[in-house]
């Protein structure tokens, strides 16, 4: 089975359509997603453009407030304040990263934690960690709306998370440990990684590696799920080599068309649990 994340992504965002039409019908305003952008970095911008064409498709109102490069810490955070005050608006992101004369530590945790659609600030990710709910970061729920829309259960299952970034992988083993998977989260420490990923019923890469997860590499019938993003040759693919591995697997997400259509979509839900969660 090759799962389309792009389909899934369809799905989640017509849900949110259907929501926000329903809201506009009963008289209340739509929620509003404000975006951060420093500088003029072209992969930010493009992302971007994603992510205004998917708000304006589900119907939220979109704001991107654009900051020079060279913006003093002090005036972002000022701005990151008022969007706090600012009762129109229920989601904030700033797109990372940020020009390095700016602490992305500092400037993440001046979002209010309940517009904080990223799932980044201190407070969301504490409450992550303690099983509390929050707002948790896109590409991990999006992995978890895959597998519990593809109907891969994870329960009582041992799931090997590759890549334990702040964004992904981290998230996501916490994720999949509440979700009672049995969970290893691996790294480039990790010894031996390409004898221990044959043991497991799930593997999840997420390393920026192109085609590093091999056919010889997993066990038959395994799930698999291909979280990077890589350029070679001039195409995009994955950290998994798909050709091969996908002859093996019982069921693995493509790159381009897999996961990351599901961090947009995933980043609509957040901004519409935003919404919700302030208005009650
Ligand atoms: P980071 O660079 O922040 O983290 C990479 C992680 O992979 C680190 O934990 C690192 O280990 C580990 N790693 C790197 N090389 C190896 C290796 N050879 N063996 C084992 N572990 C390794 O990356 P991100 O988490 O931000 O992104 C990972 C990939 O996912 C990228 O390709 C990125 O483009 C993609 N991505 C895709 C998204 C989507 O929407 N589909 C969204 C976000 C990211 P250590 O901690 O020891 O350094």
């Amino acid at each position: 089975m090759i799962i389309y994340g792009s389909e899934i992504a369809k799905e989640i965002k017509n849900e949110v359509a259907e929501k926000i039409s329903e809201l506009v019908r009963n008289g209340l305003r739509k929620p509003r997603l404000a975006i951060v952008l420093v500088g003029e970095d072209p992969a930010s911008l493009s992302y971007i453009r994603g992510k205004e064409k998917a708000s304006r498709e589900v119907g939220f109102d979109f704001v991107l407030y654009k900051e020079k490069e060279t913006v003093k810490e002090e005036e972002l955070l000022k701005l990151i304040d008022n969007l706090n005050q600012d009762e129109t608006i229920d989601g904030i992101l700033v797109q990372l990263p940020l020009p390095k004369h700016l602490c992305e530590a500092r400037v993440i945790s001046a979002i209010d934690a309940s517009k904080d659609v990223d799932g980044l600030s201190l407070l969301n990710s504490g409450r992550l960690f303690k099983g509390e709910d929050g707002l948790f970061p896109c590409t991990a729920l999006g992995v978890m709306e895959i597998l519990r829309r593809s109907k891969i259960e994870v329960e009582g299952r041992n799931v090997i998370v590759i890549g334990r970034s702040k964004l992904v992988g981290l998230p996501l083993a916490r994720m999949l440990t509440s979700a009672n998977a049995t969970v290893t989260l691996a790294h480039s420490y990790t010894k031996d990684l390409k004898s221990l990923t044959k043991l497991y019923d799930i593997v999840i890469v997420a390393i920026g590696q192109p085609k590093f997860l091999k056919a010889e590499d997993i066990k038959e019938e395994a799930v698999v799920i291909d979280v990077g993003i890589n350029r070679l040759d001039g195409h995009l693919c994955g950290d998994v080599d798909f050709e091969k591995v996908s002859q093996k697997a019982s069921a693995i997400t493509p790159v381009p068309k897999g996961v990351g259509p599901m961090t947009i979509a995933c980043l609509m839900q957040n901004t519409l649990k935003a919404y919700e969660m302030r208005q009650k």
